[in-house]
């Protein structure tokens, strides 16, 4: 992205650094993902945006989308790694490969539209991977859930008119996109909360909101948008959960998941900038994932 910005390389190192330090990384199976494939992406994303994506790709140096969303040469070929990331952990779930998968991508995706990047966001990784799980597995019901401190305005945006989808969602608010607060749809479960909400208020909304939806609507899939920037210690946000509070959201949802989805999960990377907490969090979160 540049310079000095906070969605940055070193995110993804902090957190292998951390899991390895954990002892955690040497029991998990790691696959390296692959590039979406074109046919994948406009399950979400018109051709025009695509191709105006590929377009703009720099041979050097940077362009903008926005004032705070750039790429390099390599932005749009990591991108299309991110996104077919999810399209192989639901191929791993589906094939019996694996009883849940984290996806450790960047750049991120809620943010982006059908037809627009934004907020450091390309392509909607989770979108692409629900797509898929929609339309090539055949499931009738996938739930995602979405726990960044930004509303996940682009998945909203691709599923608001799905009914195979249901989403559930806390953020910030009024903060970065500024929606959400008045749901595009029905399968919209959006949860505003304001500034300094920590992890006590966070988990009423999850016990008293998420968990209900979610076993009424009762998932064949989750897909969890993680995104780890309502940590109390990261900048980027203004809300106060802790690892704990990760843990505890993630091993809720494992339960739904064992219910209703035969246990599967996908769970991707999204925001996060604080690297220290970033990689703690993550850690605690694919701690649970797998039941270690
Ligand atoms: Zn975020």
């Amino acid at each position: 992205m540049g310079k000095g910005h906070p969605e940055c390389p070193e995110r993804i190192a902090a957190i292998q650094d951390r899991l390895m330090a954990s002892g955690i990384w040497d029991y998990l199976l790691h696959v390296q993902a692959q590039p979406a494939e074109r046919e994948q992406l406009l399950r979400v994303h018109p051709a025009e945006y695509l191709d105006k994506l590929a377009l703009m790709s720099p041979a050097q140096g940077h362009v903008h989308l926005e004032p705070d969303t750039a790429m390099n040469p390599y932005s749009l070929n990591a991108a299309y790694y991110a996104a077919g990331a999810g399209v192989q952990a639901v191929d791993m779930l589906m094939q019996g490969r694996a009883g849940n998968v984290f996806c450790l991508v960047r750049p991120p995706g809620h943010h982006a539209e059908r037809c627009r990047g934004m907020g450091f966001c390309f392509l909607n990784n989770i979108a692409v991977a629900a797509r898929h799980a929609l339309e090539h597995y055949g499931l009738s019901r996938v739930a995602i859930v979405d726990f960044d401190v930004h509303h996940g305005n682009g998945t909203e945006d691709a599923f608001f008119d799905e009914p195979r989808v249901q989403m559930v969602s806390i953020f910030q608010h009024p903060f970065f996109p500024y929606s959400g607060d008045v749901p595009k749809g029905s399968n919209m479960l959006n949860v505003p909360m304001p500034r300094a909400s920590r992890g006590a208020e966070f988990r009423e909304v999850v016990t008293e909101q998420w968990l209900p939806a979610l076993n009424a609507f009762a998932p064949e899939l989750i897909f969890i948008s993680a995104g780890f920037d309502a940590h109390l210690e990261d900048d980027m946000g203004s809300m106060g959960l802790v690892e704990a509070d990760y843990a505890w959201v993630t091993r809720q949802l494992m339960k739904v998941a064992a219910t209703h989805a035969q246990g599967r999960i996908v769970s991707m990377l999204e925001g996060g900038y604080e690297l220290s907490a970033l990689a703690r969090s993550v850690t605690e979160h694919i701690k649970v994932l797998a039941d270690a």
